[in-house]
Parts: C-alpha cells; sequence; structure tokens
C-alpha cells in the first residue's frame, strides 16, 4: 500500500521506507509536487489551486477585472510553483544536507589534524575513515567511498599528518564531485577554505 504512494525515482533503504540520505529532496518533493498538481488538474474546477501554477491562466475569463486583479496573484503562484522546493532546516537531512555537513566535518578535522600526529592520533583518524563506508546512511555513496578507499588507501597520508591528510581528503571530494558532474576544487585553496580563511579577510572575526 505504501508501495502504490511513492514517487518515481524514490529510493527504498533497507527497511522498505523511503531512504531521505540517499536522495535528493528538491527531486523527490518536485516529483511529489507535479503528481499533485496533474492530480488537482484533473479536478473540476482546478484552476484556483495553488499547486496547478503556471498554467491557470489560460483558461481564466479573458478582459475581466478578475484577470488583472489576479495576474499577480497568478503570477506569484507560477514562480512558486517553478521554485525548487527547499527542505525545511528541522526535517532529517537529504542526501545533499548530509554531504555538506559531513563534508564540512570532515575536511575540518583534517585542517585541525595535527603536522606531526601522536599514535592515538592517527589511529582514531584511520578508524575515523574506515568507518565510513561502514556506517555512512547513503547506501550508494558509501559504496563508491569504500570502492575509493581501496584504491586510495588512506594510512600513509595520516602517518605524514595533516597537510598530505588534507590533499587526500580534497582527492576524495573531488572523486564525488566528478562522478556527480560538478567542478573539481583547487586543492591548494583546502587550507583557505576550512582552516585560515580567504586572503580578503572576510572570514575573520
Ligand atoms: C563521503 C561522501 C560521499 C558522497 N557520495 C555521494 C554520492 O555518491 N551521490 C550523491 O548524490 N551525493 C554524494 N555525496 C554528497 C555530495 O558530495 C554533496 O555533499 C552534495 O551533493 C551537496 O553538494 P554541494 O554542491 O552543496 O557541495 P559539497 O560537495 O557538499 O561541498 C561543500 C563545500 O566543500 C567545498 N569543496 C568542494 N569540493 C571540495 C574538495 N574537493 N576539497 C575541499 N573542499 C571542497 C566547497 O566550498 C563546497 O561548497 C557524498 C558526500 C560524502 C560526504
Amino acid at each position: 500500500m505504501q508501495q502504490q504512494q511513492l514517487a518515481p525515482g524514490v529510493i527504498l533503504g533497507p527497511d522498505g521506507k523511503p531512504c531521505k540520505p540517499c536522495m535528493a529532496f528538491r527531486s523527490f518533493a518536485g516529483v511529489k509536487k507535479k503528481a499533485a498538481g496533474a492530480s488537482a488538474a484533473q479536478q473540476p474546477h482546478a484552476g484556483s489551486s495553488s499547486a496547478g501554477g503556471g498554467t491557470s491562466t489560460a483558461s481564466s475569463p479573458s478582459g475581466s477585472a478578475a484577470l488583472s486583479s489576479g495576474a499577480g496573484a497568478a503570477a506569484a503562484a507560477a514562480a512558486a510553483s517553478l521554485a525548487e522546493p527547499v527542505l525545511p532546516a528541522d526535517c532529517p537531512p537529504d542526501v545533499e544536507r548530509l554531504g555538506r555537513h559531513t563534508w564540512t566535518f570532515l575536511h575540518t578535522t583534517a585542517s585541525y589534524f595535527p603536522p606531526s600526529p601522536s599514535p592515538h592520533q592517527k589511529t582514531a583518524m584511520l578508524s575515523l575513515l574506515r568507518a565510513l563506508p561502514t556506517l555512512y546512511p547513503c547506501g550508494s555513496c558509501a559504496s563508491h567511498l569504500g570502492s575509493y578507499l581501496e584504491a586510495h588507501p588512506p594510512e600513509p597520508e595520516v602517518e605524514s599528518g595533516r597537510e598530505a591528510l588534507e590533499k587526500w581528503l580534497c582527492g576524495v571530494h573531488n572523486e564525488v564531485n566528478e562522478r556527480l558532474g560538478k567542478d573539481r576544487f583547487d586543492c591548494g585553496d583546502v587550507p583557505q577554505r576550512w582552516r585560515d580563511g580567504w586572503a580578503d579577510g572576510r572570514c575573520d572575526p
């Protein structure tokens, strides 16, 4: 029964429920919104529905006062229906929010890793990195990461300390960027982005 209510493209988790951290809210919420708009359009008198949006003016009575006074509202409704859905701040994370926050944690942690780490710090860092392919809540992300770690094990960089680790993690992130069709990040900018702040001083307290 729940299966029938799922929007196309929704990824199910191991528990059979939609896997929120595996999907981008803007894509699955957009599909849901379109589906809601389509079913509303099939109802009689659907023209005033807020989900209907862009095409409702075509069926409005032309030349009437209602058209001019309703034009602003119709334009606003159309704009709202075109805007990407935004995940409310207090909802469970989607794949993008989880990713952004995880990268923030990982890059910041790498940028504050000591230049000459103690044996205990090295062990802790390796445990953290090795745990991700098992624990990261987006299964396909975790599986790609696991393959990357096998091909590019972090041990030598963790052994070397901060600078090497920052570069290695930048490489991990760039692999994901490329896979998602995003620009590569210049790894020379990592210290400014994640620890020192940019040279123009805009990040300084
Ligand atoms: C381990 C991991 C695996 C992931 N795998 C997937 C996946 O398979 N599929 C998927 O859809 N999403 C995945 N994500 C999420 C994805 O990487 C993004 O976090 C998400 O798409 C949001 O992207 P964004 O454009 O906001 O910026 P993000 O990619 O989250 O980056 C945040 C900020 O980091 C900085 N940055 C960007 N690249 C680098 C870099 N190379 N080095 C240092 N800093 C950088 C930039 O300032 C950027 O604004 C993964 C996330 C993580 C942590």
